[in-house]
């Protein structure tokens, strides 16, 4: 259900752009991070049905999902999947039902920043929109 929620508030900011700029939307691009728990095809979907009863009914969404960051609070140090890759990959051999996605409540608990060890860390999980075509 967050998919359709997220996909209103990205036509009514997007709508009201439109009507504010007296522009004609027909593309937007939408970053999610990766450990969002976001489906696209919901996502994509939810958007294409509730454009509809909007002002922006020709405009289409283009959802790109980028690599997650993390921020560490401790050293300030910022890192990706990548750089946690070596200490996630036994949690997920454990976990062979998991999908990715679903570690993101577990990774406090299992991470520490590459750099200084700490697990006082922040998660990007901003979802934004970051360009427009009209
Ligand atoms: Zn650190």
């Amino acid at each position: 259900m967050h998919e359709w929620t997220i996909a209103m508030s990205v036509i009514s900011s997007v709508e009201k752009w439109s009507i504010e700029k007296n522009m004609n939307v027909k593309r937007i691009y939408l970053s999610i991070p990766s450990f969002s728990m976001l489906e696209v095809e919901i996502l994509l979907d939810a958007f294409n049905k509730l454009k509809k009863e909007s002002k922006i009914c020709d405009a289409e969404l283009e959802v790109r999902v980028r690599d997650q960051k993390f921020g560490c609070r401790n050293c300030k140090n910022i890192f990706t999947i990548d750089d946690i890759k070596p200490q996630l990959d036994p949690i997920m051999k454990d976990h062979d039902d998991y999908e990715l996605h679903e570690l993101s409540s577990l990774l406090t608990t299992f991470v520490k920043c590459p750099k200084c060890e700490s697990r006082d860390f922040e998660v990007d999980a901003s979802i934004r929109v970051e360009g427009l075509e009209v």
